[in-house]
C-alpha cells in the first residue's frame, strides 16, 4: 500500500475522485481552482463530476483497466461515493496515495461495523441489534421496540428503512428487506439532530468545522443552520471532539462528516457517519474560509489543514426535483427572483434530468446574522414553493 503523501504541489499534480456525482462535482471544482489536473471515474456519461473534471474515465467502479489508468494519471485519489467497493480503493492504495482508505470506507458501509467502531471509540449510539439469522431476530431486547429496522448496507436517504411497534411487525419487516442483515435501534425521543465535518491530516492533525444544525423532510435532509440555534457550544465542542476520536480510531485521513442525535434529556447519541464530504458541510462553501471540498483536497494533497472560521450566519436549503415541478405541469424554478435576494448563492449540479426526490442543487443563504439568513431563506423558500 501507497501510504506517501504527493509531493507535487498545486499545480503540478493530478487528483481523483471514485464517483461521479454532485459531492465529486464540488470536489472537482476545488482541486480546479487550486490549480489541479483532476479525473474522475464513474460509470455515468452524464455524471455531474465527469462533466467538469479535465478527464472522465468511464469505468465501472471495479473495472480494471479503469482503475489502471486512474492510478496512472493521479498523484493522489479520494472517493465521493460512499458505496464504491472497498476493494477498488485497496485496489488503488498499491500503485498511490489513497484517502480515506478502502478500510475506513468500508467501516462506514455497513451500519453494524460502523456501530461497533462508534463503541470502540467510546461513542454512544442507540442501543441497537444486529440482524442476520431468525436466531437473532428471536433473541431481539423487547427493550428495542418500538424501533427502526435499518439494512445493513447501503441504505440512504431513509431508503432501507422501516418503524416497527411490535415483534410481529418487525418480522414482517425483516421479511419485507428481504432477509438481508439489518440493524434494529431503539426510536429514541430525538429534540433534533446535528451533524459535524472534521478534516484529518495525514499527520493526526484534525481541524472541525462549526456543527450544524439538520432538518430533514421524508428522510431527505432539507435544511441546515449554522450556527447551530439550539445547540450549546459545550455540545458542539463534544461533538467535535467525538468525530475526532472516531476519525483518529481508524486512521482516517481526509473529510468526514458524522450524524448525531441530541436527545429530550439532552444527551448526545451518534447516528452514522459518512466518509466524504456531506451534504450537511455544503454550507461551508460559502459561510467558512476553507470549505470542505477545499479541505477533502488539502488532506488527500498533504497541505496544511487551516481550523475552518465560520465567517458568516448561514442557512443552506437542499434543492430537489420536486421544485421542478407545479402540480403536473414541469417548470424552472425562478432563480432570478431567488438571487435578487441578498447573500443567495446558487449551487446547481448539471442534471438534466429533475425527478421527485432527487437533489439538483442547492441554495446557501448567508448573512451577518442567523436571524437575516433565516428570513432570506424563508423568502426564497416561499418563491421556490
Ligand atoms: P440515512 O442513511 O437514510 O440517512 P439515518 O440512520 O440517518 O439513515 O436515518 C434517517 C433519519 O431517520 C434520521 O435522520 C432520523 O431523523 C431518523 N432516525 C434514524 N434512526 C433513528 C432512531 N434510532 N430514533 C429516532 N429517529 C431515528
Ligand atoms: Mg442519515
Amino acid at each position: 500500500v501507497v501510504t506517501g503523501l504527493p509531493t507535487k504541489l498545486p499545480g503540478e499534480a493530478t487528483l481523483g475522485v471514485m464517483g461521479g456525482g454532485q459531492l465529486g462535482r464540488m470536489f472537482v471544482h476545488a482541486a480546479q481552482a487550486l490549480g489541479y489536473r483532476t479525473v474522475v471515474l464513474d460509470p455515468d456519461p452524464q455524471s455531474p463530476a465527469g462533466l467538469v473534471a479535465h478527464e472522465h474515465i468511464h469505468a465501472d467502479y471495479l473495472d480494471a483497466a479503469g482503475l489502471a489508468r486512474l492510478a496512472e494519471q493521479c498523484d493522489a485519489i479520494t472517493t465521493e461515493f460512499e458505496n464504491v467497493p472497498a476493494q477498488a480503493l485497496n485496489t488503488l492504495a498499491e500503485r498511490r496515495f489513497v484517502a480515506p482508505s478502502g478500510a475506513a470506507v468500508a467501516i462506514c458501509q455497513d451500519r453494524a461495523d460502523e456501530k461497533a467502531h462508534f463503541t470502540a471509540s467510546g461513542v454512544a449510539c442507540a442501543p441497537h441489534a444486529v440482524i442476520r439469522s431468525q436466531a437473532d431476530l428471536d433473541a431481539v431486547a423487547d427493550a428495542l421496540l418500538p424501533g427502526i429496522l435499518k439494512t445493513a448496507r447501503m441504505g440512504y436517504d431513509g431508503k432501507g428503512q422501516q418503524r416497527v411497534k411490535t415483534r410481529a411487525e418487525l418480522a414482517a419487516a425483516w421479511e419485507a428487506l428481504k432477509r438481508v442483515p439489518c440493524v434494529l435501534e431503539q426510536m429514541l425521543p430525538l429534540k433534533l439532530e446535528l451533524s459535524v465535518i472534521v478534516a484529518r491530516g495525514a499527520d493526526g492533525q484534525v481541524v472541525q468545522f462549526p456543527v450544524q444544525q439538520n432538518l430533514h423532510r421524508d428522510g431527505i435532509l432539507a435544511v441546515t443552520q449554522v450556527p447551530a440555534p439550539d445547540v450549546s457550544e459545550a455540545m458542539q465542542a463534544e461533538a467535535g471532539a467525538s468525530a475526532a476520536r472516531i476519525a483518529a480510531s481508524m486512521d482516517y485521513v481526509g473529510v468526514l462528516c458524522v450524524e448525531f442525535f441530541v436527545l429530550q434529556d439532552g444527551r448526545l447519541v451518534v447516528n452514522e457517519m459518512a466518509p466524504r464530504p456531506h451534504n450537511s458541510g455544503h454550507y461551508t462553501m460559502d459561510a467558512c474560509e476553507v470549505s470542505q471540498f477545499e479541505a477533502q483536497v488539502r488532506a488527500m494533497a498533504g497541505l496544511p489543514l487551516c481550523a475552518p472560521r465560520l465567517h458568516s450566519a448561514a442557512v443552506m436549503l437542499n434543492l430537489l426535483g420536486d421544485q421542478w415541478f407545479d402540480g403536473s405541469q414541469e417548470r424552472t424554478p425562478a432563480w432570478d427572483r431567488v438571487l435578487a435576494l441578498p447573500g443567495t448563492h446558487l449551487h446547481l449540479y448539471g442534471k438534466t434530468e429533475a425527478r421527485r426526490g432527487r437533489k439538483m442543487g442547492h441554495l446557501n443563504v448567508t448573512a451577518a446574522t442567523p436571524a437575516e439568513a433565516l428570513r432570506v431563506a424563508g423568502e426564497a423558500a416561499a418563491i421556490l414553493g
